[in-house]
């Protein structure tokens, strides 16, 4: 058999929300779309982030970025540093937004920022940016194709078909079925991550206004709004409406001020200067206010959060103030966030939550989008992405019974595809790795320690130090610190110093480790019978 023309490998966002990035392979050169992070999981604790894990992968040539967003640029720094030699490929303002970053970690490196019109070329292959339409702005699909044009397959991750909005030029079809009307075989790997949802065409942004209008109208006092920092689309709306209605529209939070900043620095807020003011430029007690707070997922550091439970040192909420989400919960955070909104309520605040009312659209197609792509590009193979496991076998069967002309191929992480001239498509099953957890300084943090990190939070910790008599037979003094054990272990703490003090005439030290070994499962036994549960021990034998 001869060897594939090129091959596509998901590392990571397939079977996963978040992480998103893709190998492509051709004979001589390795080619990445993206490369993002995934959320942490809520019992993860405050870690920061986690990334593909790239453990098994040779460096990389070249890295092509759809968008801005977090889940697809967010790990940039560490793909630099797994691939120093690598060119970064992107769009004007996905371009400004990974500077930053790479800036901010001091990982410095020349990015190629793509004109639309331009088609980038490499050894075997081309990519063109397809225009769609997205929650942030210059969001592009990408078609590839080898040169002979057996193939061609367009990635779209992330997209919706926005026909009303005003804020980007529509999804562009034209130039999709233009540039692939040659090829042979036309595949779509495709965006996921609505086909649960009941909402079977995707709402526009323009959709929102209104909504937001009727709200302004009525308006006599302040309106703190929520949203994701990146939505630029809807901060313009907001932006807008302040302009109309003479409000000051205030970020607060870093990120919401960085990508304000960011899009202004771009031309895309003309009425920037008019209407945005930071937080420190509004006076106390004034009235005609729209303030964005950040961290609409109920985020520990965000500024929502602190507002809600009224720790903020610039506004305190109060019962004349509007509240609204323009935001939804990303699964797994809808505790936190419903905990946010009840402290909101709590503080007295009108918090809107008319089920009528629209403050929020997402940003990706629903089942009737996504049937629309299939008719217009016509793909003779369909592959979902973007989505947990249960979303990909939901895609698979969505195709079969709404578009059954094309063919599904259902992948995961580390599944590797290959395309051959004969138009077959194979898929070879890979050895899943786990994203790696990062945490503090950009640092790997291993699995194992998670649950070290698990079992000192659910039950506290008891530290003792030993220190034996000069021929290291016996413990001459001992002193200990817990941490996180309940006040009635400190009201009996003298039993404890009694029960060291009988365990140590007892027992002598022979070997050590073993010695150690024997003090901590007699401290963890002691524990468990007087409290009912075993605090991580650690013991130290001085000067042994
Ligand atoms: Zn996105």
């Amino acid at each position: 058999m001869s060897k594939p023309i090129f091959k596509i490998k998901p590392l990571g966002g397939v079977g996963q929300i978040g992480s998103n990035m893709t190998l492509i392979e051709t004979a001589s050169e390795r080619i990445v779309i993206d490369c993002g992070i995934l959320f942490p999981f809520e019992d993860y604790f405050d870690i920061n982030y986690l990334i593909p894990n790239l453990s098994n992968e040779a460096p990389f040539d070249h890295i092509v970025f759809t968008h801005g967003h977090e889940d697809h640029i967010g790990a940039v720094s560490h793909f630099i540093q797994h691939s120093p030699e690598a060119k970064i490929h992107a769009g004007d303002f996905t371009a400004a937004l990974i500077r930053k970053k790479l800036d901010y970690n001091k990982t410095p490196h020349h990015i190629n920022v793509f004109d639309y019109h331009q088609t980038l070329k490499f050894n075997d292959i081309s990519i063109d940016p397809i225009r769609v339409n997205h929650s942030i702005p210059d969001t592009f699909g990408l078609l590839i194709k080898d040169h002979k044009e057996f193939f061609a397959l367009f990635f779209a991750s992330d997209f919706k078909i926005d026909l009303k909005t005003k804020y980007e030029l529509p999804f562009d079809f034209e130039k999709l079925k233009r540039l692939s009307a040659m090829a042979q075989k036309r595949v779509f790997m495709a965006d996921s991550t609505n086909i649960l949802s009941s909402n079977l065409n995707t709402p526009s942004e323009f959709d929102l206004i209104a909504h937001f209008e009727n709200v302004f109208e009525k308006l006599e006092n302040r309106l703190f709004v929520t949203c994701f920092s990146s939505n630029i689309h809807r901060l313009k709306t907001l932006i807008d409406l302040c302009e109309k209605y003479e409000f000051k529209l205030v970020p607060h939070g870093r990120s919401v001020i960085s990508y304000l900043n960011i899009a202004n620095e771009k031309g895309m807020i003309p009425n920037f200067d008019t209407v945005v003011r930071l937080p420190d430029q509004v006076q106390k007690g004034q009235k005609n206010l729209c303030v964005i707070l950040s961290g609409c997922q109920g985020d520990h550091l965000g500024t929502l959060r602190r507002v809600s439970i009224n720790e903020d040192s610039q506004f305190k909420l109060k019962p004349e103030d509007t509240v609204i989400f323009s935001s939804k919960p990303i699964p797994g955070n809808e505790k936190k966030v419903s905990m946010i909104m009840n402290k909101i309520t709590e503080l007295g605040a009108n918090l809107i939550t008319d089920p009528k009312a629209l403050f929020h659209v997402s940003g990706h197609p629903g089942k009737n989008d996504l049937l629309k792509i299939y008719h217009e590009f016509d793909p003779h193979t369909i592959i979902p992405i973007h989505g947990e496991t249960l979303f990909l076998k939901e895609h698979v069967k969505f195709i079969s019974e709404a578009y059954p002309q094309a063919s599904s191929i259902l992948v995961e992480n580390f599944d590797d595809l290959h395309f051959f001239e004969n138009l077959e498509i194979r898929k070879i099953k890979g050895e899943r790795l786990e994203p790696v957890i990062i945490h503090g300084n950009g640092i790997p943090l291993e699995r194992e320690r998670i649950s070290e990190r698990r079992k000192i939070s659910c039950n506290g910790g008891v530290f003792l130090s030993l220190t034996p008599d000069n021929k290291h037979k016996k413990i001459e003094r001992f002193e200990f610190s817990t941490l996180g054990l309940p006040a009635h272990f400190h009201q009996n703490e003298e039993q404890f110093k009694t029960f060291l003090t009988g365990f140590f005439d007892q027992n002598k030290i022979n070997d050590a480790e073993k010695f150690k070994e024997e003090v901590r499962v007699a401290i963890r036994r002691y524990f468990d019978a007087n409290i009912g549960y075993k605090p991580t021990t650690v013991v130290h034998l001085v000067n042994v």
